[in-house]
């Protein structure tokens, strides 16, 4: 029998003692402030049991994983149209790459990478104007987390409007592309603002719990999305979650995940938790550095990657 909350609790205290730190993201001045020696973590299991270690209600900037919220609205709205204009496959590349996009005609390859979520910002603006998509995505992660009090910070929004250059480099470049359809400021407003979302693990991990449960919403038993739906948003973070360290922690982790430079991940057991994990200081690849460790240790005591072959009852 798996403890689960012995589980969490070793971890919490492993990596509050853990030298290896990681760097936070140094390119958006108000995260690059933010105390490395933070450690969070909230498990949430399919029938609501919450475990939470060390810094678990601190928002924290949530940055690409806002991507996986982005996209479930898109895909609500504009079903498998979207699928026209982002790819589906890895990108191999770093987040905010461009190189891609000239040989592949101004598509990028997947809605996670900062290129393909400018995309669906363009999509999602369709009919829109830039203040109202940011507040219904607000209001779309609030009740996903059933939670009021999640809130956009201004102060990381204004930062990143600030000193997002290669952004700005992607969206002019795939408007030449005639791959956005609006003004390539408005796209970009509302991308940034989705990354300046600020989450605790615990409202990460409630937010994220429609894809451990086929699409449906817990609170209210409606789907958010279809069950295939779910089953392909958590494909897509596993393959393309961690953008070139997409391979890695489908080896180290075998979760779907979706990481952000803040230090947030959040990874899916599907049937089984909703996990956020955040720790600022990032490795190479910008993925949170003890984020992975924890999830490495979290998915291999609790059984839970979905490579783990169930153990035929008899053969325990
Ligand atoms: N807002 C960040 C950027 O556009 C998001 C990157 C990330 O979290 O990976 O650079």
């Amino acid at each position: 029998m798996v403890d689960l909350a012995a589980i969490v609790a070793d971890i919490g205290a492993e990596m509050a003692a853990a030298p290896e730190r990681g760097v936070p993201a140094q390119y958006i001045p108000p995260l690059a402030c933010v105390d490395p020696a933070r450690f969070g973590m909230a498990v949430i299991e399919a029938d609501g049991t919450c475990h939470l270690a060390g810094d678990a209600d601190m928002p924290f900037s949530i940055q690409s994983i806002s991507k996986v919220f982005a996209l479930t609205m898109a895909l609500g709205r504009e079903g498998d149209r979207i699928w026209s204009r982002v790819g589906r496959e890895p990108s191999g590349s770093a987040f905010n790459s461009i190189v891609q996009l000239e040989t592949e005609h101004g598509i990028p390859r997947n809605p996670f990478i900062n290129a393909g979520a400018i995309v669906v910002s363009d999509i999602l603006l369709a009919r829109h104007e830039p203040r109202e998509l940011i507040g219904e995505m607000l209001r779309f992660i609030r009740t996903l987390a059933g939670d009021e009090d999640i809130f956009i910070d201004e102060a990381v929004a204004r930062a990143e409007q600030q000193t997002g250059f290669r952004n700005f480099a992607l969206a002019n470049y795939m408007k030449a592309f005639g791959n956005l359809q609006n003004d390539p400021a408005r796209a970009l407003g509302v991308y940034f603002h989705q990354c300046s979302l600020a989450l605790s693990c615990r409202q990460l991990a409630m937010a994220g719990r429609f894809l451990m449960r086929g699409g449906v919403n817990p609170e209210t038993g409606f789907n958010i999305v279809s069950a295939e739906r779910a089953r392909r948003i958590n494909a897509l973070m596993l393959t393309c979650g961690h953008y070139d360290g997409s391979g890695e922690f489908a080896f180290r982790v075998g979760l779907p995940g979706k990481s952000g430079v803040g230090g947030g991940i959040l990874a899916i057991a599907p049937g089984k938790a909703s996990v956020a994990v955040w720790s600022p200081g990032l490795d190479a690849k910008g993925n949170s550095q003890l984020g992975k460790l924890a999830l490495e240790r979290l998915a291999a005591r609790a059984g839970w990657s979905i490579f783990d072959a169930p153990v035929a009852e008899g053969a325990r």
